[in-house]
């Protein structure tokens, strides 16, 4: 098998905030496999919070190629070798586990949901993203987005409370609450208590990474569940967070792909956690990789592709927030 990569830059449509900075493009990597007359791709969105760049993923596609192997279906001697050979570095590690499940679908000629044993018909919706704004902007983020039955609501500022406020005023949206990591245990506390009486789903990862004491205190005291996102990155941090939220937030491109994620679901599942898949800024091509895990998950988080405007991949589509897979022959995605 032979193995390619070229960045690729991902306009945003508007500039995207979190708790921890603002983003106006996302610069990823396209990675391209050949086996025989077969061509399977795959996409990196490295972040620089979880210590990658699209210098570092080229530097691993470039370090991994030749240790391939010669048959795309070995995926688990595949990521023993990544790993031994680029070490961390889970969105590079991505882009090739995507890229050869692409290779493996289309031999067969079937979709991936296929390939796993999955019913497409069980694809969950999807949320949409209002990234941080004055809370007004935000409500009018919101009225924008009315097609969408789920929101998630980006806080982690002095003023969530009026944001939460404003969006429910004109939004009777299920909705759901990120943090990113913003808040201090006590603030969290008092925030998510304020935050009930407005019908919020859940909040997602309220206080940094490392603080699991914190994650179990607020979740003790609060009473809506508790989602991990920056403390769940692979299958090893899902043991100790039992207990301490009640569910995590899987994204391939911070766990290593498609056979890493499923690994994580099955194991949160052992531990009693609720499921979601989430995403970066990505196009559809790796989103569409992500949504067919869809089926397995009690809430995706896959509007990556939705925030940009100049997406050059079409495959899976939202329709009233159902992800809807496409029926094509591997992760079933083409170019625009
Ligand atoms: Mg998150």
């Amino acid at each position: 098998m032979h193995i390619d990569a070229q960045p690729i830059d991902l306009k945003l449509a508007t500039p995207f905030r979190i708790a921890r900075g603002v983003q106006y493009t996302a610069s990823n990597a396209i990675v391209q496999i050949t086996h025989n007359e077969y061509t399977g791709y795959g996409e990196a969105a490295p972040s620089k919070y979880y210590g990658e760049s699209v210098e570092t993923v080229l530097a691993c596609i470039a370090m991994f190629a030749g240790n391939l192997g010669d048959d795309p279906f070995f995926i688990d001697d595949i990521h023993q070798r990544l790993h031994k050979i680029i070490g961390l570095n889970p969105a590079a590690k991505a882009a090739v586990d995507m890229a050869l499940y692409d290779i493996m679908g289309k031999m067969l000629g079937i979709p991936l949901y296929k390939l796993l044993g999955l019913n497409p018909e069980r694809a969950a919706y999807t949320s949409f993203t209002i990234g941080i704004d004055t809370p007004s902007e935000m409500a009018k983020k919101a009225l924008l987005a009315r097609e969408y039955p789920i929101l998630k609501i980006k806080v982690g500022t002095r003023q969530d409370l009026d944001i939460i406020k404003a969006i429910r005023d004109v939004s009777s949206a299920t909705l759901r609450v990120d943090a990113n990591a913003g808040w201090t245990p006590k603030e969290a506390i008092k925030n998510i208590n304020a935050f009930a009486q407005y019908n919020i789903e859940f909040v997602e990862q309220p206080v940094p990474a490392h603080d699991l004491e914190g994650l179990k205190l607020i979740r003790d005291n609060v009473p809506l569940p508790i989602i991990s996102d920056e403390s769940s990155i692979t299958v090893d941090d899902i043991p100790r967070l039992a207990g301490c939220v009640d569910g995590i937030n899987i994204k391939l491109m911070k766990c290593g792909g498609i056979y890493k994620a499923l690994k994580m679901i099955h194991v949160a599942r052992a531990h009693n956690l609720r499921v979601m898949i989430g995403c970066m800024i990505e196009s559809s091509l790796s989103i569409t990789a992500a949504a067919h895990l869809t089926p397995l998950v009690d809430y995706a988080d896959l509007d990556g592709n939705l925030l940009i405007y100049d997406d050059p991949y079409e495959g899976v589509r939202v329709e009233q927030g159902k992800l809807m897979l496409p029926n094509r022959p591997g992760l079933g995605v083409k170019k625009r």
